[in-house]
């Protein structure tokens, strides 16, 4: 589909007509476990006068039976209350028709789709056909697997049904290797996702991809700095007997400490930092020019050698050669002050672009020996077309 195919029209939280602006707070604990833990919770938040929604979990969707799944409809009631007895808004997850036809009824004011929920087209439709024609803000958080059409077809659907206020929630992704965090944040989604839509309020939660209260700081500065556009946080007025996720639950007074510790920085940039930013955006294109010059240069050297081992039928990958080379570079890299990880990955793109170059200068001779210095040809091998068509 292309941008001017979809449905997506995106508007700003100014245009809510909620009176909510960037950066966006909203706190409250994972689940609605009792009408006093709820209540008792969000007054504590209210207090604190920077917080505008207020989240909880009615239905929880956990990944194995047997653990504590929200106290349902029966929590509705207490939303209720929350919003009769404080200046909040109220929240909370909808997975099926029914979860929002309920929500509806009791007058929640903005629902959001959870992980498990986004990467399913079925459900998702459901609810969007449950929410035809009724004009209440959607948040849909990414999928837990990390797929950015999923999440674009989640919002997609709700835009077809005609939810003109949406916004998505970036909770992480999981992963099958141990990382640092609960879900691996990799925010090249999130970005990928903004760039895409520039208008789309994207908030980040960073409890669930934190994980613990220690590493939540961390995640909620890093979507800070990158320009999203609040954050989702989940606070428990004692988050110790939390029945679900207490580990990365804060009391208010935590969370209070948290929001004050962390730089709100301005989406955009003032006049007077306009020009620092300038020249130095200035030398960082002409570095760019210059890192892809010498990418060039390497590539043609590349090249020769591939003759080379054409010629004296020696195989395109030397496993022995290519340590040695990775070994240098890390070195040199701990000397820059590069992460070695992200050294490692440049350089193994490097490295697969030289042996897709030297493979075809080596299927040139095994099929017979194309001229070598056939350009259109090797254009098409280039862009992966067939050249012997
Ligand atoms: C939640 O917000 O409590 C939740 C279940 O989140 P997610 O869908 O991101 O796992
Ligand atoms: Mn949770």
């Amino acid at each position: 589909m292309t941008a001017s195919e979809t449905p997506l029209r995106p508007t700003a939280f100014k245009d809510w007509r909620l009176g909510l602006d960037r950066p966006l707070l909203i706190a409250g604990p994972c689940s609605a476990e009792s009408e006093e833990q709820v209540v008792d919770t969000a007054k504590a938040i209210d207090a604190l006068g920077i917080v505008k929604v207020f989240r909880a979990g009615l239905w929880k969707p956990r990944t194995r039976p047997g653990s504590f799944e929200g106290a349902g409809m029966d929590a509705l009631p207490w939303l209720q209350r929350v919003k009769a007895e404080t200046g909040l808004l109220t929240m909370t997850e909808v997975a099926t028709a029914q979860h929002v036809e309920a929500c509806l009824k009791a007058g929640v004011d903005m629902l959001w789709i959870g992980a498990r929920t986004t990467p399913n087209p079925f459900s998702i439709q459901e609810i969007a056909d449950a929410l035809r024609g009724v004009d209440i803000p959607v948040f849909v958080k990414n999928p837990i697997n990390p797929d950015l059409q999923l999440w674009i077809g989640a919002l997609e659907r709700l835009a077809n049904a005609g939810i003109t206020r949406m916004g998505a929630i970036h909770r992480g992704f999981s992963w099958f290797e141990r990382t640092p965090f609960r879900n691996s944040p990799m925010w090249e989604f999130p970005i990928r996702l903004k760039a895409a839509f520039p208008d789309l309020e994207v908030l980040c939660d960073p409890s669930h991809i934190a994980g613990s209260r220690d590493k939540l700081g961390g995640i909620a500065q890093q979507a800070l700095d990158l320009g999203l556009s609040g954050l989702m946080v989940e606070v428990h007025h004692d988050p110790a007997n939390a029945c679900s996720d207490a580990e990365q639950q804060l009391t208010p007074k935590d969370y209070k400490k948290l929001m004050d510790s962390l730089i709100f920085r301005q989406a955009e940039p003032t006049e007077g930092m306009q020009d620092r930013l300038q020249g130095l955006r200035d030398l960082i294109d002409q570095l760019d020019e210059e890192v892809l010059q010498k990418l060039g240069t390497r590539m043609d050297i590349a090249e020769r050698i591939g003759d080379e081992k054409r010629i004296q039928q020696v195989a395109i990958l030397q496993p022995e050669r290519w340590d040695s080379i990775m070994r240098r570079v890390l070195a040199l890299s701990e000397h820059l002050g590069l992460s070695a990880s992200f050294v490692a990955e440049f350089m193994d793109a490097i490295h697969r672009e030289s042996i897709r170059r030297q493979s075809w200068e080596q299927a040139g001779t095994q099929l017979g020996g194309l001229p070598m210095d056939n350009k259109n040809e090797k254009d098409k091998v280039l862009k992966n077309e067939d050249p012997f068509n």
